[in-house]
């Protein structure tokens, strides 16, 4: 099966979640079938063997295809994670949200000086999530210019918000 149509035939919309006016695109459905989970997790490997030295998940969803993904590319495992999350030492990053901010932290001793750290999530938005994770691994010393996500919401402006780095997304909507 296309790894295109594997996505879109496994993915809910979701009407006024989390909040009134948003459609929320679900990938539960997904990651809940234990054929297309492992299919798409077996893609993806294929796509990234011998180019990356780590992937760095976004919390959570990006945890749940990071993890699979490292192990199937037999290299390690890197949490990008909400504030207050990770003991320390920890290198964090502030950014806007659509209305507030956020803070997203990384333990610098998990990217090894000149690691290329595949960053991976389900959904690229505005960006600001993924333009900070960019922004922790290089601080800590790693190589990040690629993004991984399932799927691509274009009218939020992501790609443009991260600048020159490349953008794998599965599907555009
Ligand atoms: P951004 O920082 O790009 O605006 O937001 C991306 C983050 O919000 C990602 O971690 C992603 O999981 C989450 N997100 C935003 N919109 C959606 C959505 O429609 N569906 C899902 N599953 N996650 C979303």
């Amino acid at each position: 099966q296309d790894v295109v149509e594997l996505v879109e035939s496994h993915v809910r919309e979701v009407e006024d979640f989390p909040a009134p006016g948003v459609l929320f695109r679900d990938i539960t459905p997904l990651i809940a079938d234990p054929v297309a989970f492992a299919s798409l997790i077996e893609i993806l490997a294929d796509r990234y063997r011998g180019k990356v030295d780590a992937v760095a998940g976004l919390e959570s969803r990006g945890f749940i295809l990071g993890a699979p993904l490292a192990v199937a590319l037999g290299v390690g495992m890197v949490t990008v994670r909400k504030a207050g999350r990770l003991p320390g030492p920890v290198v964090g990053i502030d950014y806007d949200l659509e209305y507030g901010s956020a803070r997203m932290e990384l333990q610098p001793f998990t990217v090894k000086d000149g690691d290329r750290v595949l960053v991976i999530d389900d959904v690229l938005a505005t960006g600001g999530t993924a333009d900070a994770a960019f922004q922790l691994i290089e601080a800590a010393g790693g190589v990040a210019d690629t993004l991984c996500v399932l799927l691509e919401l274009v009218d939020l402006g992501g790609r443009g918000r991260l600048h020159d780095r490349t953008v794998d997304s599965v599907l555009t909507y």
